[in-house]
């Protein structure tokens, strides 16, 4: 039997009516940009996330990216990001003329390591950005501590729903960048972002940069970008907001199903499982194993019709692109590591148990070889 990474058809079967009525009003209302739909959206995510602000924009990218330009970052500047994360988070420090510095994550938590936070953070130093990785909180009172007058800004792209210290993420920091991308726990139609904060100046100073920098009508006293979220996808993200906190017990629930299916195959000495840290609400946007012989794995977990990922096999400061930076092989050992070992299994929340137990019996048979 194969088993889907991700089947997104199954949460829009039951929203399927609800969707397109959604979708009729806008198409009814021609209003596209901004408007009403994006205004009630803004003030349902904000509610929901418990910050003052939030503001829609173009994608997770466009989030970091606004977010990193409110803060006025630019050339000679530095911005502290882990090497172990999806690419946008150190792209974004590079678009804007400044310099990503690099820092190893934490083996456990998969996140930015505070400790070497403290020993990157200099003058030049304008922003650090912790990323959630597979939704899980990072460490951010000792991120935030090591940041010390530094704004921290929350790379929340996998992390919808996770909390720290009670608190959600994308509400400590100065700002949060949210990811609508599909995959994530709140996902859209496309491509969409939001950016969180509780400070009322950066939120209005982000509005003026999704309009080009303007401040009033052809008034420009920086320059921005379209970074604007379509009034179509704050439709559907609507629809889907009242149902996320359900979507991600079915996402703990299914991390806690395979506790006991690796336990139960023997296999938990094997295969290293995620753990949900105390006080950091991990939501399981990627359910995260660490395995030896990781490629032939995934190479007969592929052949068997059984979806699986890896995120991500290459340390972003051994990216080509960043080669001028000057790193090298062991310069990030713990990153270094887990691109070598990781590997992402199937835990979407509508996945049937039964399809839990075949990807589980799947990996007891490649070790049992
Ligand atoms: C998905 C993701 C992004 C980028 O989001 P997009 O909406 O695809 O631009 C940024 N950071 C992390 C950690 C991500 O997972």
């Amino acid at each position: 039997m194969p088993v889907p990474m991700l089947d997104l058809t199954r949460q829009y079967k039951p929203l399927r009516e609800e969707m397109r009525q959604a979708l009729d009003r806008v198409c009814d209302s021609q209003r596209f940009i901004l408007g009403p739909e994006v205004d009630a959206f803004e003030a349902e995510a904000a509610a929901a996330l418990g910050v003052g602000h939030a503001v829609g924009v173009t994608s997770g990218t466009d989030a970091l990216l606004a977010a990193l330009m409110a803060l006025g970052v630019g050339p000679g500047d530095q911005v502290v990001v882990p090497t172990f994360t999806f690419f946008a988070t150190a792209g974004v420090v590079t678009r804007l003329g400044a310099t990503p510095v690099f820092v190893d994550i934490d083996p456990v938590d998969f996140c930015m390591n505070p400790r070497q936070v403290r020993e990157r953070v200099g003058p030049r130093t304008r922003a650090v950005m912790p990323v959630h990785l597979f939704g899980q909180a990072a460490d951010l009172g000792g991120v935030v501590e090591a940041a010390g007058r530094v704004p921290v800004i929350e790379d929340c792209a996998q992390s919808w729903g996770a909390e720290y210290g009670g608190r959600q993420a994308g509400a400590i920091g100065a700002m949060g960048a949210f990811s609508f991308f599909p995959s994530k726990n709140l996902g859209c139609f496309g491509d969409g972002g939001l950016i969180t904060t509780s400070d009322a100046e950066l939120a209005g100073r982000l509005r003026e940069l999704r309009m080009h920098g303007q401040s009033g009508p052809y008034q420009h006293p920086v320059v921005g970008g379209n970074f604007r979220i379509d009034a179509l996808q704050a439709a559907v993200l609507r629809v889907k907001l009242p149902h996320v906190p359900a979507w991600i017990e079915g996402r703990r629930a299914n991390a806690e199903r395979y506790r006991q299916l690796f336990a139960d195959a023997g296999l938990d000495g094997t295969v290293i499982l995620p753990e949900a840290l105390a006080g950091r609400g991990h939501t399981f946007n990627q359910y995260v194993v660490r395995v030896p012989r990781r490629d032939e794995l995934r190479a007969f977990l592929s052949g068997r019709g059984i979806g699986c990922a890896v995120y991500y096999p290459l340390p972003l400061h051994l990216q080509p692109c960043f080669a001028s930076l000057g790193h090298g092989e062991g310069d990030f050992p713990v990153a270094e590591k887990a691109s070598r070992e990781v590997l992402a299994l199937p835990v979407f929340p509508e996945l049937e148990a039964s399809e839990q137990e075949e990807v589980v019996s799947a990996i007891a048979e490649f070790y049992a070889n």
